[in-house]
């Protein structure tokens, strides 16, 4: 058999297949291959934010994902020292188990061929019009051949290196979470709950409700904290201290073991592209530093380079290239406050003023729901005028 298609997508996850569906729609042959078999579960807090709901409209994919996922009243923030307040987001949470194997569904729907099974392990020859990529299969290596390749791998170096877009190996966050069920506590819990703690000092710990009532607990931390961190004890002392997670945990039944990964965030570390192959999603670092966030950016810059490969395929690789790291560079300036802001995590006065102020005041809130929302520029997170407005606004 022959593999010859138009595009080849490395990585089946929300990255590749918004990509593979974007291009299969467009009338492009797309080989999307995957070292998984699918259903694959890929260790997540599972929570869809704003831009996710940006991306899966895009993708004509908001419906379906709303009918397996479980839609949250918007995301409760909750400081070091107990203030809470409710910030009114788009924001739903979905088992990566089923939003990924909803994700391939409708990019084979659109016309891409999945081989699941399939390790890339190199790129032995490359000219002006074709790649010669190779994978390990579990009986034998196989060949594949595309004009363009799209790497979609996620955090993991390995990879990103055989690819020759790799700057930095080392991953700048760490995550972990648990399953819970408590079917008590799901009859009136549906927020999406992040708070700050000091048993996840340089990070936050999170609670999200799915479907079945199941509660996605979860633990992350960003900066140098991930190198000091010990993820599996500050997941028992987060557990111990907040009494939402004492209740959940109270009579309801772990049904899956702390399982953690690294994140790669902060759009750095990593080449956009080079001649023909573009990096999508958590391989160039996709995923926001401060919140972890990473599915809806992983779908964007999925889109944006399959749109840049539409655009501007008759211009040539290079025409492409430049195309999709103008787009990419776009995002940086968030991305920039983003990493910028982890100091927070180290700052518990200014984050539970922040969180109280925002309860307290319309201006304060609005501007927090503006930085999720995407609506606002976050640098205010940076300025002291920016604080002295936050922390003195009257309404
Ligand atoms: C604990 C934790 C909690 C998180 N919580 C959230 C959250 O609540 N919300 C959110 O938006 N984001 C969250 N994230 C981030 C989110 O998981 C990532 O941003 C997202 O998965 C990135 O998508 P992707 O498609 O780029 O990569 P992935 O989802 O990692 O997909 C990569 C795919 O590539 C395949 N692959 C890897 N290597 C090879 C290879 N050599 N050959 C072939 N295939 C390969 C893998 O099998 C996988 O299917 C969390 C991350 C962690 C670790």
């Amino acid at each position: 058999m022959r593999y010859v298609y138009d595009v080849i997508i490395i990585g089946a996850g929300p990255a590749g297949c918004a990509a593979a569906r974007t291009l299969a729609n467009a009338g492009f042959s797309v080989g999307l291959f995957d070292k998984a078999i699918f259903p694959r579960d890929k260790t997540c807090g599972d929570a869809l934010i704003p831009d996710a709901h940006q991306a899966l409209k895009k993708l004509d994919l908001m419906e379906r994902v709303t009918k397996i996922s479980c839609p949250a009243k918007g995301m409760r923030l909750i400081g070091f020292d107990g203030s809470n307040v409710l910030i009114r987001a788009n924001s739903a949470c979905v088992p990566r188990l089923k939003l990924d194997a909803l994700l391939l569904d409708s990019a084979m729907e659109a016309g891409s061929e999945f081989l699941p099974g399939h390790e890339f392990v190199g790129i032995p020859d490359e000219d002006e019009s074709n790649y010669r990529i190779e994978f390990h299969t579990s009986a034998n290596f196989i060949s594949a051949q595309a004009h363009w390749i799209l790497l979609a791998t996620g955090a993991d170096a390995v990879p990103i290196e055989r690819a020759g877009l790799l700057l930095r190996a080392e991953c700048r966050s760490f995550a972990a979470r648990q399953y819970v069920r408590n079917e008590r506590v799901a009859k009136d819990f549906n927020e999406l709950a992040f708070v700050f703690d000091h048993s996840a000092k340089g990070g936050y710990g999170w609670i999200f409700p799915g479907p079945d009532a199941i509660f996605n607990i979860g633990i992350g931390f960003f900066g140098s904290a991930h190198k000091y961190c010990n993820p599996r004890r500050s997941f028992e002392r987060f557990i111990a201290k907040l009494p939402l997670a004492q209740d959940l945990m109270r009579d309801g039944k772990i049904i899956s073991p702390l399982k953690g990964a690294p994140l790669r965030t902060g759009l750095s570390g990593t080449r956009f592209a080079r001649g023909g192959l573009l990096g999508i999603g958590e391989c160039i670092g996709s995923t926001f530093p401060l919140t972890g966030e990473g599915i809806g950016k992983a779908m964007e810059t999925g889109i944006l380079a399959a749109e840049s490969i539409m655009t501007q395929y008759d211009l040539g690789r290079a025409a492409v290239a430049q195309a999709y790291t103008r787009s990419i560079n776009a995002l940086q300036p968030k991305f920039e406050v983003y990493r910028k802001a982890e100091f927070l995590f180290n700052w518990p006065f200014l984050t539970s003023q922040l969180v109280r102020h925002a309860a307290r005041s319309e201006y304060t809130r609005r501007k927090v729901e503006g930085m999720f929302n995407e609506t606002d520029d976050p640098r205010f997170l940076l300025t002291l005028s920016g604080w002295m407005r936050i922390l003195f606004a009257n309404r």
